[in-house]
């Protein structure tokens, strides 16, 4: 065996998962337990109580550590649980400087719970470095962007940022969601803190919710991994394993996604009834060169607004019947969604609009279907909603 670290694709079948010792079984076993007999006090094979060490859930770990290129790894019960996580490091009087397009849930439980901890944010435009500067105060000490972001798929230079939060004495945590380790990763561009909703792409057949923190120091890994058992919102042993399952296939689906997001962004760029797309694999769109950059791929989401009111966009999304109607994204199934009304109703509609986010905008998780027929399904619904 060469000692080589392995390619990607190979790390995502094999990474954390040796075949069971017990029985050979080349799955990991979903361990139905809550807790493991010791022999002594304290003397065990690593696991002593389920909310705190777990085999199912640890395979995982490992699995999502080295499909990021990190050290560590944690997994969560889900994405809100891991950002929730990062959130619990910090002490009231801290200061978080947030880009200002962000998963609404995300919005929300900053600004409705853990401010009233006494932690602050401060939301700016995170694609403009000059933004993200200025919104630093003497107490920023974290940093909070999402690359591509939700749902304006808006592109942050993540090296940037990373080195704009250490000249300031803060971490960059990067929500890396949308592009999954398959297309980008953060630790290698400087972030200190990866989160992903392993609910979306890793996961990625819409039948589990979860979550994980990724990091490479050891000393933040410690402190996450305290706040994982002490706080309990941990994943189950069957969701760990459904994660896991996914990843397996990750890398493949990730290249259809992308194919297939590409091929429909065109159509979508040449169809006379839609004023605008948003999709960083084209070549006009404001986050095309630093995308191509610092990604391997552009990712399976896309925005668009159409020609018309918000009644015209509501029939549009209603009609298709390939596309289904739903929150969530990254699974094989194609998804079509109303930020202003589902994903992000929670942010006020000022700020939505001050971040760019028009009410008529519509998301598109795009799936691994066949292309024709999803764009010949968009076209239907397009012409039905005039
Ligand atoms: C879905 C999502 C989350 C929240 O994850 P859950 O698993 O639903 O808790 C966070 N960030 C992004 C970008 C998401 O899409």
């Amino acid at each position: 065996m060469s000692s080589a670290e392995p390619e990607f694709a190979t790390l995502a079948v094999h990474a954390g998962q040796a075949p069971d010792p017990a029985t050979g079984a080349i799955m990991t076993p979903v361990y139905l337990t809550s807790t493991y007999v010791q022999e002594w006090p304290e003397r065990h094979k690593g696991f002593d109580y389920a909310r705190t060490a777990h085999p199912t859930r640890l395979a995982l770990e490992k699995n999502l550590a080295a499909l990021e290129g990190a050290a560590f790894g944690l997994c969560f019960a889900s994405g809100m649980a891991a950002t929730s996580t990062v959130i619990q490091a910090l002490s009231a009087g801290d200061h978080v400087v947030c880009g200002n397009d962000l998963y609404g849930g995300t919005y929300r439980v900053f600004t409705k719970v853990f401010a009233r901890f006494g932690v602050s944010f401060s939301f700016a435009d995170s694609t403009d470095p000059r933004a993200l500067a200025a919104a630093f105060t003497p107490k920023t000490r974290l940093v909070w962007v999402e690359s591509p972001s939700n749902p304006l798929l808006r592109i942050t230079d993540l090296r940037a940022a990373a080195d704009l939060a250490h000249a300031r004495g803060a971490r960059l945590a990067v929500d890396n969601t949308f592009a999954s380790p398959a297309l980008q990763r953060p630790l290698s561009l400087g972030a200190d803190v990866v989160v992903h909703s392993t609910t979306k792409y890793l996961g990625g057949h819409s039948d589990v919710v979860g979550g994980a923190i990724l990091v490479n120091d050891e000393a933040l890994y410690k402190e996450y991994k305290f706040l994982q058992n002490a706080v309990g919102a941990v994943p189950g042993p069957l969701d760990c394993f459904l994660v896991l399952r996914g990843t397996k296939t990750l890398p493949l689906r990730m290249d259809k996604h992308g194919a297939n997001a590409a091929a429909l962004a065109r159509h979508l760029v040449a169809h006379p009834e839609v004023a605008k797309v948003h999709y960083p694999g084209l070549p006009g769109d404001p986050g095309h060169a630093l995308a191509k950059a610092q990604m391997r791929g552009f990712g399976g989401m896309i925005s668009f607004e159409l020609k018309g009111d918000l009644e015209r966009v509501k029939r549009m999304i209603s009609s298709c019947r390939v596309f289904s109607l739903a929150e969530s994204l990254g699974g094989v199934e194609s998804l079509i969604g109303h930020p202003a009304s589902m994903t992000h109703g929670s942010i006020p509609r000022e700020e939505r609009l001050k971040a760019g986010l028009a009410d008529g905008l519509i998301r598109l998780s795009v799936g691994i279907e066949d292309v024709k027929d999803l764009a010949a399904d968009l076209d239907a619904a397009i012409d039905c909603s005039r």
